[in-house]
């Protein structure tokens, strides 16, 4: 067993024993990992309030060398992002982070740009939920950065999407209707798409909206409609690759997120 310090993100917490934890964390160090934290449900905790969802703490670990559960033998928080909770839609984008996150990908598989990424949105979604804007403003704010999120865990994940071409026949874009293909990970023209059942329609400004996004990062507000389409082509495809609908994704769609 060696020991760690490693800063992350708490993704999962779940009550192990009368007095024990286990959380789950996204590090930037180690990638996910599961750690067991032995009295982390007292009172006194030596872990305070470290293991709230969501909360970005420091900490040292010890890790297993065969499996099992690395145990936690420090943490701290360092931020709480405490204006996530003060807005619905920076909630909702906040626990569907966590939700992908901690779904998808492996343990100890460490992508530091992920964990930037991760770490930069909530920042966003916890000063957008403490902001004045109007609602319609932070709806768009929230779901632009969690749409750049989601591009950015694609392409860590080894699944940027092919957006210039027909995953089919090579067609270049531009002849509408085009079809998104979660099975080839692409657009596919309406004659390749037939025998494709898990193919959903795209629209011309959610494919151009879709292909902005990860070219640039910069907080574009998108109209409800675009938001709405982008969605649902996103929401089919981390289906798709999970191999379940994420649960946090029907209160997006109706959030308008
Ligand atoms: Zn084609």
């Amino acid at each position: 067993m060696g020991m760690e310090k490693a800063q992350g993100l708490v993704l999962r917490v779940t009550d192990w024993s009368e007095t024990s934890r286990i959380a789950t964390l996204w590090t930037e160090e180690l990638g996910k990992v599961r750690v067991l934290a032995k009295g982390g449900r007292r009172a006194k905790s030596p872990f305070e309030n470290a293991l709230d969802l969501l909360t970005l703490c420091s900490m040292v670990l010890l890790r297993k060398s065969h499996g099992g559960l690395d145990i936690l033998t420090e943490a701290q928080a360092v931020q709480f992002f405490p204006g996530i909770r003060k807005n619905l839609s920076s909630l909702h984008a906040g626990y569907y982070l966590a939700e992908l996150l901690e779904g998808w990908t492996q343990d100890h598989d460490p992508h530091p740009a992920l964990f930037q990424t991760a770490v930069q949105a909530l920042y966003s979604w916890s000063g957008l939920g403490e902001s004045a804007l109007p609602e319609e403003e932070i709806k768009a704010r929230v779901s632009y950065v969690l749409f750049h999120f989601e591009s950015v865990l694609l392409r860590e994940m080894g699944f940027q999407p092919e957006l210039d071409a027909c995953t089919g026949c090579g067609k270049l874009a531009g002849g509408w209707p085009m079809f998104f293909s979660p099975a080839q990970g692409g657009i596919q023209c309406q004659k390749c798409v037939s025998s494709d059942r898990f193919a959903v329609k795209i629209s011309q400004p959610a494919w151009s909206a879709w292909r902005s996004v990860k070219a640039t990062g910069e907080c574009e507000l998108w109209p409800r409609p675009l938001r709405k389409d982008l969605r649902k082509v996103l929401g089919t495809y981390f289906t798709y690759l999970l191999g379940k609908r994420p649960k946090l994704l029907p209160y997006l769609e109706s959030g308008g997120i």
